[in-house]
């Protein structure tokens, strides 16, 4: 996928809306974890640089259509400020008052109030679009993390003014892109999390192109259910089991590794303290659910890593929030955080594991968009890309 690049618009002295993914975690009125901030900036400073005014917009949390100071851009705004060491204006709402950007200069940034405080954002509404291009001369996205949304921020306005994508977007299409396009052989995909139903699309889209695919975490349970193990008191999803049933076979079909893990982490009940010991899949007790990969598994996938070219890994291995259920996830980022190959980590828990794990630095790619990653990696149009190629660029 080619996408306009920054360098093809004219932005010396003009207004440049970017829309950036700036829905960062707060607490007290302060941005917890500035790592979307942090991201956009190579973008933000590349168009102040080259003598742009800056209109930052974005959505944060779910506001749902009105205004709620509980969602304020406010901390974002000052966490900008801090990070560019210069002021950002903050805007009353995403549309006005016109007066909030008067007299803005080249090298001036502003962040617009919270896209999501106004209805028409996220009803893809044309007239919202209209007045956010209006503020402006040029459009850049920013926010891979928006981008699979059908918004009038990310799918409206590029088709009102000329347009380009960030570095940030690039960045993070080119890596995708490369994973779906054959990488490097052998080509490792590591799934977990918690809903077996977020990440069967992505299983389907990889079979024809991974050499293996190792499963955990929760919906590791569905899959084993699947292949005719008792898995005790295991959360899963029953409506899916034909499905999944389905694709073991495709798999077997199409020569491609399903690893599933043959020992579990368990515990009687969900909860922190719950007492934890790992089994063999074939002996879960009835009154246990599994919480974790157990060791076995850890070495088995370790065998599939260690020879992997590229590797791509989305959701934990087990709840590890909690201690006692960790030691997988642990285990799996380490190795991915070692493994001689091209490493790609998407989904937002498993992004924290890995920060939680003090790796982050150790992966070749971290991705920003937890929603807009797996549906691209699930071979899926995403409306803020498609509109900023048909665009209204020039
Ligand atoms: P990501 O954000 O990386 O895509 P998900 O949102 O799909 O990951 O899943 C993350 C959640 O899955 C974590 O909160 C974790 O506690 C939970 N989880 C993982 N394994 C299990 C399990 N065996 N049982 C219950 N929850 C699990
Ligand atoms: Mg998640």
């Amino acid at each position: 996928m080619k996408l306009p690049a920054i360098d093809s618009l004219d932005v010396n002295g003009k207004r440049v809306l970017v829309r950036v993914d700036f829905n960062v975690p707060l607490k007290a009125g302060q941005v917890t974890d500035d790592m979307r901030i942090r991201a956009a900036l190579p973008t933000i400073q590349h168009l102040l640089d080259r003598g742009a005014t800056v209109i930052c917009c974005s959505h944060l949390g779910r506001p749902k259509g009105k205004v709620d100071p509980q969602f304020s851009l406010e901390p974002a705004a000052r966490a900008l400020a801090d990070l560019l060491q210069k002021p950002v204006r903050l805007t009353e709402a995403a549309n006005g008052p016109p007066e909030d950007l008067e007299g803005m200069e080249r090298g001036d940034v502003a962040l617009l109030q919270n896209l999501r405080y106004d209805p028409r954002e996220e009803a893809n509404d044309p007239e919202f679009s209209a007045e956010l291009a209006a503020l402006a001369d040029v459009y850049v996205c920013d926010a891979f993390g928006a981008v699979h949304r059908a918004h009038a921020s990310v799918a409206g306005v590029p088709k009102l003014l000329p347009s380009a994508a960030g570095a940030l977007l690039h960045k993070e299409v080119d890596v995708l892109s490369r994973l779906l396009g054959g990488p490097e052989q052998p080509f490792v995909v590591i799934l977990g999390g918690s809903k077996v139903s977020d990440k069967l699309g992505i299983v389907k889209n990889l079979l024809g192109k991974a050499d293996s695919i190792l499963i955990g975490g929760a919906m590791a349970n569905t899959f084993l259910a699947a292949d005719g193990h008792d898995i005790g008191k295991s959360r899963i999803e029953a409506e899916r089991l034909d499905e999944v049933k389905q694709i073991l076979a495709e798999a077997k079909e199409v020569g491609v590794q399903i690893g599933l893990p043959n020992d579990v982490v368990v515990a009687t009940e969900f909860a922190e303290n719950a007492p934890a010991s790992a089994v063999d899949v074939d002996r879960i007790p009835p009154d246990s659910m599994a919480l974790d990969i157990g060791p076995n598994t850890v070495y088995s996938f370790s065998e599939w890593i260690r020879v992997a070219k590229t590797v791509l890994w989305n959701g934990p291995m087990g709840v590890f929030e909690w201690e006692n259920f960790a030691a997988g996830t642990k285990e799996v980022a380490k190795l991915v955080a070692e493994a001689e190959a091209f490493t790609v980590v998407g989904g937002g828990d498993s992004a924290a594991a890995l920060a939680m794990f003090g790796l982050e630095g150790n992966v070749n790619h971290l991705s920003t968009g937890g929603g807009a990653s797996l549906e691209f990696l699930e071979g899926r149009p995403l409306p803020g890309l498609e509109a900023l190629n048909k665009g209204g660029g020039e």
